[in-house]
């Protein structure tokens, strides 16, 4: 497995793939790896001759309030784990080698982006599409793969890619729990054991909250009251519990054709998102 560390790398070693006509299937992390991630890495490994994961912790979607110092991060295991799951490169670059000290260009994605985490962590998307372009032009895979852990981000860069022209196909991959229901999150790592058990309120209120919408429940307000009421009684403070069209993540007043239940809620200072589609 080589461990790859500046763009210019990268693309050498992709584009001599290329020429031996073999594809190259692409996972975008953070690190501090979990099995969520190595889902991705399968899908990936399905659809492609090889594939690369990048370890990118990316300054510039964090805001000035958020954990970015405080990101776990251990680099000795997730090489082990990429090397274990048969992963062909590690894109590892340092922060000096994404963003110049004086980088100005950003991608902006200006409809999905204004609801749910664009809207509680202003400036957020722009890091991720930024970041994700400049990932696409280092390793120029054919596919792309996104956990739906992060339903709002995988949209977003579907769209960047349709409306930018990228040629890379965007797949989106289920989203992994933990055996009790738990999303799988490498900030799960900050919760102690108290928090960690209070937590499993927002999944189980999502749960709740298809059960109703399959017993006929259409009422957005009804949907999320069911969500959030648990996370209150848990000690939980939502951020947000919002039902969303899927194909505009507009705010829905009604379960309707396809859409998005999703919420963002702080254990603690941990703040975890998880989700679930309705239709
Ligand atoms: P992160 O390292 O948290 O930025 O996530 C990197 C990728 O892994 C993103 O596409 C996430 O959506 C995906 N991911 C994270 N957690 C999960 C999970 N529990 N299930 C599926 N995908 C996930």
């Amino acid at each position: 497995m080589m461990i790859l560390r500046t763009t210019a790398e990268m693309r050498r070693q992709s584009r001599a793939w290329h020429r031996a006509d073999e594809t190259v299937g692409f996972v975008p992390t953070m690190g501090y790896l979990h099995a969520g991630h190595m889902s991705l890495v399968r899908e990936a490994a399905e659809r492609c001759d090889r594939v690369v994961v990048s370890i990118f912790v990316n300054p510039t979607q964090f805001g000035p309030n958020e954990d970015l110092a405080a990101y776990p991060r251990d680099f000795a295991r997730d090489e082990a784990l990429c090397r274990e799951a048969g992963v062909d490169a590690v894109f590892y670059p340092a922060v000096g080698e994404m963003y110049a000290a004086d980088h100005s260009t950003w991608v902006v994605e200006e409809s999905l982006t204004r609801t749910l985490c664009g809207a509680s962590r202003p400036g957020h998307f722009r890091g991720v599409t930024t970041v994700v372009a400049k990932l696409f032009h280092a390793v120029e895979p054919e596919v792309a793969v996104f956990g739906r852990k992060d339903a709002q981000q995988a949209l977003v860069i579907e769209r960047m890619a349709r409306d930018l022209d990228f040629a890379v196909e965007i797949v989106v991959a289920p989203l992994v729990r933990e055996p009790d229901g738990l999303a799988m999150s490498s900030r799960n790592k900050y919760l102690d054991a108290d928090q960690r058990q209070r937590a499993l309120a927002i999944s189980r209120g999502l749960a709740l909250a298809v059960r109703k919408y399959e017993r006929g429940e259409r009422d957005a307000a009804a949907l999320c009251a069911t969500v959030a009421d648990g996370i209150r009684a848990a000690g939980g403070e939502i951020d947000y519990v919002e039902l969303v069209s899927r194909a505009d993540l507009c705010p829905a007043a009604r379960a309707e054709g396809p859409v998005l239940l999703a919420v963002a809620a702080r254990f603690g200072a941990t703040r975890l998102i998880d989700n679930v589609f309705l239709g």
